[in-house]
């Protein structure tokens, strides 16, 4: 006779699942439209239905190390499908937000981060410490004549405080990563594969945004995020390439050679990037709010970063040609304190997906999952 299972569940997982934007969790009656409509997960073993079940009871175990979460594409063609209102990609992106709690530490920055109620002071605090560094430096004001944000934030300034900003969330990132590769591994008892042909391919399908491709009831979300995706492509081309300028060649201003710099040209076909692709995720979200649900704070905070990193570039450039300095400062001002926002923030945010889903991705080609998947179909 087989034994009985004894399900242990941690009611408090349930709770955290639904505080973070679960709250349909409870409607699902593991019908499996979910996991027969998504055209991004592999055919064995699927997702979304699993994971419903999982978070309905409590079965926090079977989240550690699980790739599928990550592999959703939160394009919410299932929620659009499921007979109950579940919403289960909403809730899979309240999952993934305690995988990012688990990954990145220290974990109490997720909350703080993603609590709504402390919005003013997750931008205050940076803007706090910007001001007192820029009053140190001697340079926090409004300057007399030409507009010139170097007379406000040195070149040195940027490179001294946005470098470490940058290489901090880079660095819990990547921590991150490695502590869930490994839970992986255990998971699914991998123990090799060809991690350089994974990671080729796994970059191969990002640039080409092949997953959001197969996205039916938002189809448009494959353009938004490739445009935001391509926008901080073109912005760090334009960030190493001020590096080369400055740091390698000694060049004084790579801002002083005129419009058809590669500098220039890049952070401009980086801003009109951001600004199209952020304009574009919120029509979205609102066109399909009735089917999927406009999505949750923690969708919106990083979409409000990112809108507010390429509306104040693009604004602070436009004040800047109209010599406007009154307003000018200030707009930078906000500008620098999105960007290092998004800096010191990236681990901590739905940015984090970054991390994770490639991980996730590539794990399903370092398995041999996603190769017997295609066999499956191809057969
Ligand atoms: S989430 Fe909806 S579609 Fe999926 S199993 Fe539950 S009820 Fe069915
Ligand atoms: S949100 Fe999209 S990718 Fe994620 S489970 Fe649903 S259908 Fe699949």
């Amino acid at each position: 006779m087989s034994e009985a299972t004894v399900v242990k569940p941690d009611l408090d997982f349930v709770k955290e699942v639904i505080a973070a934007g679960g709250e349909s969790l409870k409607k699902c009656y593991q019908c499996a439209t979910c996991s027969v409509v998504c055209n991004v997960t592999p055919d064995e073993n699927p997702f979304p239905r699993k994971e419903m079940v999982w978070a309905q009871w409590g079965l926090k175990e079977k989240f550690q190390g699980n790739p599928d979460v990550w592999l959703c594409h939160q394009c919410n063609d299932c929620t659009a499908y499921c007979p109950r209102g579940a919403k289960p990609g909403e809730v899979l992106g309240a999952i993934r937000k305690q995988a990012i709690k688990q990954y990145s530490a220290p974990a109490a920055l997720v909350d703080i981060v993603n609590n709504k109620k402390l919005l003013p002071l997750i931008f205050i605090v940076p803007a706090v410490l910007l001001a007192l560094l820029l009053s140190v430096a001697g340079t926090f004001g409004i300057h007399e004549g030409e507009v010139v944000y170097s007379k406000f934030a040195s070149i040195l300034f940027l490179q001294v405080v946005f470098t470490p900003a940058l290489i901090f969330g880079l660095a819990v990132g990547v921590l991150g990563v490695k502590k869930f590769w490994d839970d992986m591994k255990k998971a699914n008892n991998v123990q090799s594969g060809d991690l350089k042909a994974s990671i080729i391919a796994t970059a191969k399908d990002i640039a080409g945004h092949q997953k959001f491709k197969t996205c039916d009831v938002s189809g448009d979300r494959y353009t938004s995020h490739l445009l935001v995706f391509y926008s901080f492509v073109a912005l760090g081309i334009a960030t190493a390439l001020g590096v080369l300028y400055i740091d390698i060649l000694g060049l004084e201003s790579p801002f002083g050679f005129g419009y058809g710099t590669p500098v220039k040209l890049f952070g401009l076909i980086g801003a009109v990037a951001i600004l199209a692709g952020t304009i574009l995720m919120m029509s979205s979200r609102f066109k399909n709010e009735e089917k999927l649900g406009a999505g949750s704070y923690y969708d919106w905070l990083l979409i409000g970063i990112v809108g507010t990193v390429g509306l104040s570039g693009a604004l602070s450039w436009l004040l800047r040609l109209g010599g406007a300095a009154s307003v000018a400062y200030p707009v930078y001002f906000i500008h620098l304190v999105a960007v290092f926002s998004l800096f010191i923030y990236l681990p901590y945010s739905k940015l984090a997906h970054l991390f994770y889903r490639s991980a996730a991705m590539c794990f399903n080609k370092y398995s041999g999952r996603e190769a017997q998947s295609q066999g499956a179909g191809q057969s």
